[in-house]
């Protein structure tokens, strides 16, 4: 057997090549989506992540946004400079790409940029509440509620009635099937909502949405609880 993509002679066993790192019996278009090695998937992303960036930096009315230099007036601003974005606008960018692509039903986009979000978060020197959530999100998207709960534990840890905390546990959970402990987070939520409203933290006005979305059905788990 020998490599599609160079031609250096493989193991019958290999799944990738040991010369070039391409997926081995499927064709070289869908390599890097079945699974490349971590060591060529990450020399791939920073390209992968320019390009990504280029297209997210120069496509217009692409639906929520966060950063605050596309909430202002785009007459008043210079076009976006890639350049000058930083690892945090990066990682924000894939993330709500993501989340767009997701609530447009576009399954198949979605999961072509969630590693690269994920992998844009992995390589910020440190995190805050609202990166943790984004990553919490991403990870629920793709199935991972594990993941989800490490992120909902570290916000908990940080602020202990933060009500990303609840959110993410709560939908962890969920999926999980887990309607005992997801009727506890909803509960853990709604205990705090008002006190931690009132704080006005900024991630809470970037998700302004999904915590009134949250909100209603928390209280509609609530109302099922009290009936049983
Ligand atoms: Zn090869
Ligand atoms: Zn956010």
């Amino acid at each position: 057997m020998t490599c599609h993509a160079c031609g250096a002679p493989l193991a019958a066993t290999a799944k990738f090549c040991h010369k070039c790192g391409a997926p081995v019996g499927s064709a070289p278009a869908a390599g890097w989506r079945v699974g490349l090695p971590w060591g060529v998937a990450g020399a791939a992303l920073g390209t992968l992540l320019t390009v990504v960036v280029l297209r997210l930096g120069s496509s217009a009315g692409d639906g929520r946004r966060e950063t605050s230099d596309e909430t202002a007036p785009a007459s008043r601003l210079p076009p976006p400079d890639i350049s000058q974005m930083s690892p945090e606008e990066r990682a924000t960018r894939l993330y709500n790409r993501v989340m767009t692509l997701h609530s447009q039903g576009k399954a198949d986009s979605a999961e072509f940029f969630l590693p690269m979000a994920l992998q844009a978060y992995a390589m910020l020197p440190a995190l805050d509440i609202d990166g943790r959530y984004h990553i919490g999100v991403l990870d629920l998207t793709g199935g991972d509620s594990a993941g989800a709960l490490a992120q909902a534990d570290s916000i908990h840890r940080a602020i202990p009635t933060h009500l990303f905390a609840s959110m993410l546990r709560a939908r962890a959970l969920e999926l999980r099937h887990d309607a005992a402990g997801a009727g506890r987070a909803y509960a853990e939520f709604l205990r705090n909502e008002a006190a931690e409203r009132a704080r006005r933290r900024p991630e809470y006005a970037d998700h302004k949405d999904n915590l009134d979305a949250f909100h209603t059905q928390a209280t509609q788990a609530a109302g099922r609880t009290r009936a049983r």
